[in-house]
């Protein structure tokens, strides 16, 4: 499917020279939005996972269907004080400051087969510390995958040593 018809480019959002890759217009199709998370459940059940990990907040909307339609888990990442367990955290540095992610200590086995998923990979700090929680619980990262890559960004070489999907490429 043409998945990329259903994005809505947004200029100079949320800041000036962002152009933002708006998936909002894509999950409203219920039939679209179906096809993709089939697409990206069909990854993962080809990489036999066990568990899918995704990170606030799109990535719930992502990860969450892919997880159901597979009938396995879902783990949440989340930003500091939001998980009320004992949780792992990876610190990363952004374009303005640093971010942490939180992930719930006893979420992950170790040796358990873990499809990571977002909504967008751009420069892949997000997806690089997400992946790091998961491999810091012992968790095996057997795929990843996104709605969108922007290719350019470097995220994909942060990425190299993975199996990654992406269905639409800009
Ligand atoms: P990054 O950590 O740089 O790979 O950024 C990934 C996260 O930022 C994703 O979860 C997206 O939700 C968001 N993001 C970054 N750039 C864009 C963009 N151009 N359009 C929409 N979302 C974006």
């Amino acid at each position: 499917m043409d998945y990329a018809k259903y994005i809505k480019s947004v200029m100079d959002f949320p800041t000036k020279g962002i152009n933002f890759r708006d998936i909002t217009s894509l999950l409203e199709e219920g039939p679209v939005y179906r096809a993709a998370i089939n697409d990206l459940a069909a990854f993962a059940e080809s990489k036999n996972a066990e568990i899918v990990v995704g990170p606030e907040a799109r990535g719930f909307v992502i990860g969450g269907p892919v997880a159901y339609s597979l009938g396995i888990g879902f783990v949440p990442v989340r930003k500091p004080g939001k998980l009320p367990r004992e949780v792992a955290t990876v610190s990363y540095k952004k374009e303005y400051g640093i971010d942490t992610l939180c992930i719930h200590k006893d979420s992950i086995k170790p040796g358990q087969r873990v499809l990571v998923t977002d909504d967008l990979l751009a420069t892949g700090g997000t997806i690089e510390a997400t992946i790091q929680l998961v491999e810091q619980l012992g968790g095996v990262v057997v795929g990843v995958a996104f709605l969108i890559e922007l290719t350019g960004l470097g995220g994909s070489k942060l990425l190299k040593d993975y199996d990654v999907l992406s269905l639409i490429n800009y």
